[in-house]
């Protein structure tokens, strides 16, 4: 120490006033955080002490300059030394203390002082000896690393402000920080008012600062979200916001909303001036810590660079999936659903409001509706304020009213859109065939309506109107690939019948009324049609042939003692005939007696229709049961010739009547080939020729003795339908010579194949079920007598002639019905305050005010107790001047207040039905005005008048006080231009392969 630096210092009050000054400061001083401390080297500051207490000016302990040489590591970098120890190595200072002995003493000159903060720690407040040393760069250099102290009460953005200062970023540009450790992980630093301790940032870390790219990318993210080659890309220069979203799977209804928010000018100006970072609030409970807003700001900025055809929202799909776990996947959802979602996820993480204040809400209780109106808005308010309040939501009115003391409660809520029901209509127009018991009527195609809710009874009904056929006569069925998909009972909801599918109505034969109690039962036949292929069915192992359905199938209402193959064949005959030609006496038809393949056939078939109850009642023969089925048959014998559809048995007696031999022929060897078929059919009560000529009464006719025999054969012959039954082969070889059959009886399962596995002419067919037969045709038989043109034909009834109209409906009539009074449902009643428990009020809507852009949702997906339906009608909204005024509960506007007119600024369509789907959307570009058409990746023009369609889902209207005059001409390329045509040099640069679109009002201009 010399005698110079003493005196260089400025001249220190007396030591003993100097101790006592220093000794008060370090007292008296507490930490507070944001303080400054200074570092003293322990050994100067334990010298200094010693100094002044000898009270001697000229002692040797003069302590010289302050001298913090043995804190430092070396005197290059004056980096301290780690681990040092407080009150071993150092002290620490008070600033004021510190300026005192900086002034008597001064320091060692070249040394810095050390001025350390106090930082507020979790729990304690400490002098930070040693800050976090970081490391920095630019994520474009990752090789320029410097290095830099922060405090851990310093937040982030001080650390970017030292960032963009040392790495001369230009001011205005938008940058994200990421923060590197050890390991190499990366981490985005997203709040920068955090502390650099909250961040977790500690020494060694590397924070890499990124710019965003003029295309509105990330260079972090560049690669997943480029999809061109990077040239392309550069070069590409579009017309800003006219830009698709890429498909990711099942995400068009994340594509739609997205496009109308980005056309949505008040929300797409916010976040592309980076308001929103100012305000993204991390801490919000109900908000997702400003990731939403965030990747809804990348995606914005991208599809606004003008810079790119299509956008990968591959980001934002995780995060909205991440977030709202029902849109993870890939599964089609609803367009509204998430546009719901995300308004309030955004609203959220921009919330301005940081620490929500409980306010309880008020009933009205009488008060004036504006008090309370203005009540209810202040308090939304106090507890929400964002860009989506600002933008989206307006508040409505809501009464409800007890039924029982009739309490008004009355409230305004706030809303976000408004869903307004479509007009449901309670009636369904359904197209059906008719198909009457006359043979020689073509089916007949009828438009009936319907109540929707209605039961296929109803529609039979309708269906009576139009026929006079008598509802209760008919039988519904589903037709499907030439056989029956369902065969409707009358109680059935007709909900179960979709629009598409081929309904039939067939008309079955009078059941007879007289004499009830012994009325026979009638069974209802399904009549299949089926061709045998030429080849051999060895597949199955047996030697049947294969059959294939062809034509009409029909329902028939059969006798069931009609159902032996010989009143069946004839049956059908008549059923047929139509279509079906009978064969003329000239045709040979005679059947050679050994044909072996045709005898095979039947051994192997398993064509019987079998009965189980009267097989039970073959099994416990009762003589007086039977016996009073006999008299029901004789009986029921004059009724049935008098039907105005001739029974079987009839056609017996016509072809005999009328008959030339070879019909004579062929009824001889039909009734010939099976001796028990005449006693049969007498036993059924069937009129054979026997039983009309030898006896008016059956019953007399047959003696009792022979009842049970009969009652086998009877079950025999039902089993074996065929002419030649496997148990009677001496029998069959007897009667050989006879006509061939046009077509073979085979019994059938419902889809009109053989069932094989109940065995061989086994019981295969039970009529406890439904029962249903083909008809089995050789191919030439079927070219020869089955006219198939005849066949397909059929009428259209005047009812089809009234063109259909399609339902549409005013959007006022929609708005009307939302604030039409409704009574509560059971499920969700309301609590009545006087009558202490829940009521199912009266609720009333009303619309109080309105926000700068509406969102209006018309509730096409209608889930009612007894129908899930999307509902099509047209709804016609006005492009311009959607007016309010009218509407609105709010009648005395004062002066300032806006009007309430609106234009229309983006459609979300909806495509299809109710489970799949297409969602599009169309928008007017705020830039220049222009409507385009975005479908996924494609970006068309749109002309005004196509926006208007019965697909129209989600609509967005603009208040007209609000609306800017576009800043760039309409593209120079009219839409409305006849011929395709680029309309300006970006969309010539375009690749343009989307040929199927090629109406000439449309012109690609991104095709992904
Ligand atoms: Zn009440």
């Amino acid at each position: 120490m010399t005698a110079n630096s003493r005196c260089s210092a400025a001249e220190p009050p007396g030591l003993e006033t100097q101790r006592r000054e220093i000794e008060s400061l370090l007292r008296e001083c507490e930490l507070c955080a944001g303080d400054s401390w200074y570092v003293v080297e322990h050994r100067w500051f334990e010298q200094w002490k010693e100094f002044v207490e000898t009270g001697d000016q000229n002692s040797s302990s003069f302590p010289g300059q302050i001298d913090n040489t043995e804190l430092f590591e070396d005197l290059d970098s004056y980096h301290l030394k780690e681990r040092l120890v407080e009150n071993e190595d150092f002290v620490l200072v008070p600033a004021e203390a510190w300026h005192k002995l900086l002034t008597w003493y001064s320091m060692v000159v070249g040394q810095p002082p050390l001025e350390r903060k106090v930082v507020d720690l979790p729990s304690t407040l400490k002098v930070e000896v040693y800050p976090v040393e970081i490391f920095l760069c630019l994520h474009s250099n990752m090789d320029n690393l410097i290095t830099a102290q922060f405090s851990r009460a310093d937040n982030i953005h001080t650390i970017q402000k030292a960032m963009c200062q040392a790495f001369s970023v230009p001011p205005g540009s938008e940058c994200r920080l990421w923060m590197k450790s050890s390991d190499s992980s990366c981490e985005r630093l997203r709040n920068l008012h955090v502390s650099v301790l909250d961040a977790c940032l500690s020494s060694g870390m590397t924070v890499i600062m990124e710019t965003r790219n003029a295309d509105g990318t990330w260079p972090s993210s560049r690669p997943q979200i480029m999809r061109n080659s990077v040239e392309e890309q550069d070069s590409y220069r579009g017309q800003s916001g006219v830009c698709g979203l890429t498909n990711l799977g099942n995400t068009c209804f994340m594509n739609s909303a997205l496009q109308c928010l980005s056309n949505t000018p008040p929300l797409t100006e916010y976040f592309l001036q980076s308001s929103y970072l100012e305000e993204l609030n991390f801490t919000n409970p109900l908000g997702m810590k400003g990731e939403i807003a965030e990747a809804y700001a990348d995606v914005i900025k991208q599809m606004w660079s003008g810079r790119h055809y299509s956008v990968v929202p591959r980001v934002f799909k995780t995060k909205v999936g991440h977030f709202a776990s029902q849109f993870l996947g890939y599964q089609q959802h609803d367009s509204q659903e998430l546009l719901s979602f995300l308004l309030d996820g955004l609203h959220e993480d921009l919330n301005r409001v940081k620490n929500k204040e409980y306010i309880e809400l008020r009933d009205a209780e009488g008060r004036p509706d504006q008090e309370v109106a203005e009540e209810a808005w202040r308090n939304h308010r106090r507890r929400n304020d964002s860009v989506i309040v600002d933008t989206f939501h307006g508040l409505f009115k809501s009464t409800l009213v007890c039924p029982e003391c009739h309490k008004v409660s009355v409230t305004f809520d706030p809303f976000c859109y408004l869903s307004v029901p479509l007009p449901v209509s309670k009636e369904r127009v359904m197209e059906v065939f008719y198909v009457s018991l006359d043979p020689y009527a073509k089916p007949v195609q009828h438009r009936v309506v319907v109540p929707k809710a209605g039961k296929v009874s109803d529609l039979c009904s309708a269906l009576s109107e139009m026929t006079s056929v008598p509802p209760t006569q008919m039988v519904v069925a589903d037709v499907f690939n030439h056989h029956f998909f369902k065969i409707y009972n009358a109680d059935e909801s007709l909900s179960c019948i979709l629009d598409r599918d081929d309904i039939f109505v067939y008309e079955l034969s009078v059941q007879e009324e007289q004499q009830e109690e012994q009325q026979e039962e009638q069974v209802l036949l399904a009549l299949y049609l089926r061709e045998r292929s030429h080849y051999r069915d060895y597949g199955s192992g047996s030697s049947s042939y294969g059959t294939s359905l062809f034509g009409h199938p029909l329902l028939l209402g059969v006798p069931r003692s009609s159902c032996s193959q010989e009143a069946l064949y004839n049956l059908f005959l008549q059923r047929l005939a139509r279509y079906v030609r009978r064969p003329d006496p000239s045709e040979e038809l005679e059947e050679e007696e050994e044909d072996d393949d045709e005898e095979e056939l039947y051994k192997t078939q398993t064509n019987g229709i079998s009965d189980d109850e009267q097989q039970e009642e073959a099994e416990k023969v009762d003589p007086s049961q039977t016996q009073l089925s006999e008299d029901a048959a004789a009986n029921s014998q004059p009724d049935a010739t008098a039907n105005a559809d001739p029974p079987p048995e009839l056609n017996h007696t016509q072809e005999t009547t009328n008959g030339s031999g070879s019909q004579t022929e062929l009824l001889t060897s039909a009734e010939g080939n099976d001796a028990n078929c005449s006693s049969n059919e007498n036993s059924c009560g069937n009129p054979s020729r026997t039983a009309d000529a030898t006896s008016e009464s059956p019953a007399e006719q047959t003696p009792r003795p022979g009842e049970e025999e009969r009652e086998e054969d009877k079950q025999e012959e039902a089993c074996s339908p065929s002419p030649l039954t496997v148990e009677q082969p001496t029998k069959r070889r007897a009667c050989r010579k006879r006509r061939k059959s046009l077509f073979t009886i085979q019994a059938v399962n419902s889809n009109g194949t053989t069932e094989r596995g109940s065995g061989e002419g086994g019981s295969a067919v039970s009529f406890s079920s439904q029962p249903y037969v083909a008809i089995d045709w050789d191919p030439d038989m079927k070219k020869r007598f089955y006219n198939e043109n005849e066949a397909e034909k059929y009428d259209k009834h005047a009812s089809m002639e009234v063109p259909q109209q399609q339902t549409t409906v005013q959007l006022q009539e929609c708005i009307e019905l939302f604030t039409t009074v409704e009574t509560l449902e059971e499920e969700n009643p309301w609590y009545c305050p006087v009558c202490k428990k829940h009521q199912l009020a009266t609720k009333k809507l009303d619309l109080w005010s309105l926000p700068e852009v509406l969102i209006i949702h018309l509730k096409r997906f209608s889930y009612t107790k007894f129908t899930r339906e999307k509902l099509d009608s047209i709804v016609e909204f006005p492009l311009r001047d959607l007016d309010f005024s009218d509407c609105l509960l709010r009648k005395n506007l004062s002066n300032g207040e806006p009007p309430s007119c609106y234009d229309l600024i983006a459609v979300s369509n909806h495509y299809g039905g109710l489970r799949d789907g297409h969602y599009t959307s169309y928008a007017k570009n705020k830039d220049n005005g222009q409507w385009y058409y975005f479908d996924d990746s494609k970006v068309t023009y749109a002309r005004e008048p196509q926006i208007v369609t019965n697909a129209a889902y989600v609509l967005f209207y603009h208040r007209q006080d609000k609306i800017r005059k576009p800043t760039l001409p309409p593209p120079s390329t009219s839409p409305a231009s006849s011929t395709p045509q680029p309309a300006n040099d970006a969309i010539t640069s375009c690749k343009d392969n989307n040929a199927e679109l090629g109406a000439s009002s449309y012109v690609t201009m991104e095709t992904d």
